[in-house]
């Protein structure tokens, strides 16, 4: 194995692993460290993937329980086996990391197992099982994120954990509480809920989901607590501890709650520990966010950085696209991404997913807009499928029509979103959306018929 390289990869997460198959597939001699025995970073481990496998065996498990009879189909007896939901998950993270490994040696990327550290000009030292000096002519960070946490929390990784330990808890809560109703906090208060337990979710602001347009939370919050979630908005947690096989939720102004889980889900913060990376003179925001120029090069030569680690949409999919824009730009000088068309996916049931700007953004900014809403309810599949929560909104530019925004609330939103996405990237119109025949009978139809509600010809509202 040779340990000098055009690029090194710190981190195998989708941002780290993707560019270094875009690097190898432009001819650089790339090696990727990753200090987790497991390729695919929070993602593919303990984030994404995980939580929807979870998320996909509650929602049968739910719908065969409660569902199922009016359809006709007679469930006589159903079990959780919920060591055998978890054996599923694991199989599937397992599947995939196995999937990852396949493509580095296919592109012929160097894989070192270690933590790896900046230490000097083009040198990365990776503590493993010994410890490996490497050379790079470029080294690209993509260390990611980790769960952040709150004051007064006393995290014990167990019955107060974060969103990792609350992908493998091996019984269902009876009562549990979980701090912050955003996107993973909803994630996983759904996971549990739908396996049995109560699940209270505090939220600090008068809303959930920060950030997603408001009508679109508004809607969410009442479907949510039609499902069975409690919400408590404007609660100030300012402790939460074990004590013994119970937990104490402290909360400003208000009574403590007695639970028997935890989950702090207050967001993620990047992950620079023991990079080396002050000593290299790369440059850290007051959060720790690595500061990059539009080339993600931070300020020491020959240093670069993507995905959570910089800042911005903590995604996969917005790391994994600044990863190959990151990489073609050093290879040919041109990369880029479209950041105002990077969809995001809450995968709730309903899903809530969106692009581009939202109500807010837009009144923010002073843009005159058109809206054109569409609801699922008046739409033939929604109905045949029994799902008929949400609605589809287009905002449209006034004056020249161009779509600025989708917001989708229902069924397989995260899915329909990419249309819009597509249609976004290509500076579509909502007449070009409107006139686009869709086939019928599809959820899709109801993204035709919200862009024809801009202009006020919807036909089926
Ligand atoms: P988040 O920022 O989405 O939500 C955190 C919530 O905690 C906020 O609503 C905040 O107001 C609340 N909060 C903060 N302090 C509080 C306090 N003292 N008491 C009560 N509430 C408090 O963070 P997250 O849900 O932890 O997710 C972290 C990151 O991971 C996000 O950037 C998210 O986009 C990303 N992520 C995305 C997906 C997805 O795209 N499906 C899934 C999981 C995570």
């Amino acid at each position: 194995m040779s340990d000098s390289f055009d690029l090194i990869v710190v981190g195998a997460g989708p941002g780290g692993y993707v560019a270094a198959i875009r690097g190898a597939q432009l001819g650089l001699k790339v090696a990727v460290v990753e200090r987790e025995s497991k390729l695919g970073g929070t993602c593919l481990r303990v984030g994404c993937i995980p939580s929807k496998a979870l998320l996909e065996s509650s929602e049968l498990y739910e719908k065969s329980g409660k569902h199922f009879e009016e359809r006709g189909l007679l469930v006589k007896s159903l079990e959780l086996d919920l060591a055998r939901m978890m054996k599923h998950k694991e199989g599937v993270i397992a599947t995939l990391d196995g999937g990852i490994q396949g493509l580095l040696k296919k592109n012929k990327v160097e894989r070192f197992i270690g933590h790896g550290r900046l230490k000097g000009k083009g040198v990365v030292e990776v503590a493993g099982e010994s410890t490996v000096t490497l050379t790079g002519k470029k080294i690209l960070i993509a260390t990611g994120s980790v769960s952040s946490s709150l004051p007064g929390i006393q995290l014990d990784h167990d019955r107060v954990g974060t969103s990792t330990e609350a992908l493998s808890w091996p019984e269902v809560p009876k009562h549990l509480v979980v701090i912050g109703a955003g996107v993973i906090g909803l994630e996983l208060g759904t996971v549990w809920r739908r396996l049995g337990a109560k699940v209270t979710v505090l939220e600090y602001l008068p809303r959930i989901l920060p950030g997603v347009d408001e009508q679109v939370a508004a809607e969410a919050k009442k479907i949510f607590e039609k499902q069975g979630l409690v919400f408590r908005l404007g609660a100030k947690v300012t402790s939460a501890a074990a004590h013994g096989q119970s937990c104490r939720v402290e909360i400003d102004g208000s009574e403590a709650i007695e639970c028997d889980r935890v989950l702090v889900a207050v967001g993620r913060k990047p992950c620079t520990d023991n990079l080396g990376l002050e000593d290299a003179g790369v440059q850290m925001d007051k959060r720790g966010f690595i500061q990059v120029n539009s080339g993600y090069q931070s300020t020491a030569t020959g240093v670069y950085a993507i995905g959570d680690v910089i800042g911005g949409a903590m995604l996969a999919h917005k790391a994994e696209e600044e990863g190959v824009a990151c990489v073609e730009k050093m290879v040919t000088g041109h990369g880029h991404i479209n950041y105002s068309v990077i969809p995001g996916v809450v995968y709730t049931e309903p899903e809530i997913a969106s692009v581009g700007a939202n109500e807010d953004a837009l009144k923010a900014a002073g843009v005159k807009y058109r809206s054109g809403k569409f609801a699922f309810a008046a739409n033939g599949r929604a109905r045949a499928a029994g799902h008929t929560d949400g609605f589809v909104k287009v905002l449209a530019d006034e004056v020249t029509d161009r779509v600025l925004g989708v917001h989708i609330i229902g069924t397989h939103a995260g899915e329909l979103i990419h249309e819009a996405a597509v249609a976004m990237q290509f500076g579509a119109s909502s007449e070009d959306i409107a006139r686009c025949c869709h086939a019928h009978p599809t959820l899709s139809e109801s993204i035709k018929e919200a862009a024809m509600a801009v202009d006020k010809r919807a036909i089926h509202s």
